[in-house]
């Protein structure tokens, strides 16, 4: 559609002023798009009366119409105006069968962005011209006029196949051709096309496009007349962004899924423990005061252990509502600060008759950063160091100061990573999946969470290791900010 010809009007039926807000200022991307914005269905139908609207963005949940109801009854009323819906992220069902019903395309809502809802507000006028032209036809009792129409349908974005009953190609526009090139021959003209085309019967299809994309389009099938024979008009409507997006929000939830089922077991873990020694020792039956202070011991750890995941998480839900905030002050004795992260550590390492050694220059630069948040990388990468370690091995922990950044080393001589798992290392819930690291814990939030800080501060974290070997963990922070 050439949308620069004259402005294009669009009618937003949507209650949520802040979404309407949104996506009005996703419109205003495109120049030659006017915005009009109804927040109920009667107010909408209202507006469509008034003016002369080309397309409607029309929300489903309105005060005054639920779901499929709301686009039936604007449907009724005025056919002639083509809809695009926008639905919640469980309603594809809903949204194929209104486009059946002969709304032009569904958005899900969480995945609109702004190229996408100008492309398909496009596309849905243009469709719909097309579809109307045809229905005029049908209604005069005429055989399509195969000139106008070939025009007509030669360059939309679409892509659109006349077909004779055998499937073969009788005519295919500029968009057909560059969905299918890569599959078909040369030119369509003439060849089989490669899918079922069933009147009714919309899907979804795989192609090989011309630039060897692999690509999803829908496929709709109508009935025609073609040269005064009976034909089919296939459609092809290439939804791979879409596809796309759909796929990404899939596997957010997944991860969800698969993130409350193992936050579900790390919690219950220790508290077992903790309630496990607390009740032995109710019973009486531990007297032996050695023994009981080793209960103890244990319970108190457990319990840090998941005051520490508790925390881990609250970073983690923190992150991801933006609310992350890092408070920074001028830190002039990072010495001190890495001192005070060993410090935390020392008792676990001395259960691992692991030694630290530290080197600084006598000099570091004081650098603008959040202390604690600071400290908490330190924790995070130490511990690893000493959890990834076997007995008695070393962890060097170093800094150095050069070229406006202060560099902090965390080096350790344990069971190294694998090269595969590298790029993973900083990914929420990530965890190299061996038996050595499964017996050592951890929720893999760690290095989530550090990379996170660290880049806040302006700065980089990364890691070298070799399996077998060792591991050294770096990250740098600007000395000015
Ligand atoms: P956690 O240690 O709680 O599992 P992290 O995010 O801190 O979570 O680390 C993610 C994963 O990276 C660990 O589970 C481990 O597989 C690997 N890893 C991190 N640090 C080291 C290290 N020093 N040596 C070997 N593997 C490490």
């Amino acid at each position: 559609m050439d949308m620069a010809a004259k402005s294009t009007k669009v009618l937003l039926i949507e209650d949520d002023n802040a979404y309407a807000n949104l996506l009005t200022y996703m419109l205003s991307e495109s120049d030659d798009l006017d915005v009009l914005h109804a927040e109920c269905l009667q107010t909408g139908l209202e507006r469509l009366e008034a003016s002369d609207i080309d397309v409607v963005v029309l929300d489903l949940s309105l005060p005054d119409s639920k779901g499929r109801d709301t686009f039936t009854t604007l449907n009724a009323v005025r056919p002639e105006v083509p809809v695009v819906i926008l639905t919640g992220l469980e309603d594809e069902r809903l949204g194929n069968e209104l486009v059946r019903k002969g709304a032009q395309e569904y958005l899900e809502k969480t995945s609109v962005v702004p190229q996408l809802l100008i492309r398909s507000l496009g596309y849905a006028i243009e469709r719909h011209q097309i579809l109307a032209e045809l229905e005029r036809a049908r209604l005069r009792d005429q055989q399509v006029n195969e000139s106008r129409f070939r025009s007509l349908i030669q360059t939309t974005t679409d892509g659109m196949v006349v077909l004779d009953r055998q499937r073969t190609v009788l005519f295919a526009n500029q968009t057909a051709e560059s969905i299918l090139g890569g599959q078909m021959a040369e030119s369509l003209l003439g060849g089989q096309f490669p899918f079922a085309a069933e009147p009714d019967k919309d899907s979804d299809v795989e192609t090989l496009s011309n630039t060897g994309e692999t690509l999803t389009s829908e496929l709709r099938t109508i009935e025609i007349s073609w040269g005064g024979k009976d034909a089919y008009l296939v459609s092809l409507h290439d939804i791979t962004e879409r596809k796309k997006a759909e796929l990404a929000l899939l596997e957010i939830d997944r991860m969800k899924s698969e993130f409350i089922a193992t936050i579900s077991h790390e919690l219950r873990t220790p508290l077992h423990t903790i309630n496990g020694f607390n009740k032995l020792m109710l019973d009486g039956k531990v007297t032996d005061p050695e023994t009981q202070q080793e209960f103890l011991s244990i319970s108190v750890k457990q319990g840090e252990h998941l005051n520490n995941l508790i925390n881990d998480l609250i970073d983690v839900s923190s992150l991801e509502a933006g609310k992350f905030t890092i408070r920074k002050e001028a830190v002039s004795d990072l010495k001190d600060l890495i001192a005070a992260a060993t410090q935390q550590l020392y008792s676990v390492a001395l259960e691992k008759s692991i030694t630290f050694d530290e080197h600084y220059p006598d000099m570091l630069p004081s650098i603008e950063a959040d202390r604690s948040r600071i400290r908490q990388v330190l924790f995070n990468l130490i511990s690893n160091a000493i959890k990834f370690s076997d007995e008695g091995a070393e962890v060097i922990v170093s800094a150095t100061a050069m070229n406006d950044l202060v560099t902090i080393q965390v080096r350790d001589f344990g069971i190294g990573i694998p090269e595969e798992a590298m790029p993973n290392l900083s990914a929420r819930f990530y965890r190299v999946d061996n038996s050595s690291t499964r017996s050592a814990g951890g929720n893999g939030l760690g290095l989530y969470i550090s990379r996170q800080i660290v880049e806040a501060h302006g700065g980089r974290i990364w890691a070298e290791s070799e399996p077998g070997e060792g591991s050294t963990f770096s990250f740098a922070i600007p000395i000015k900010s």
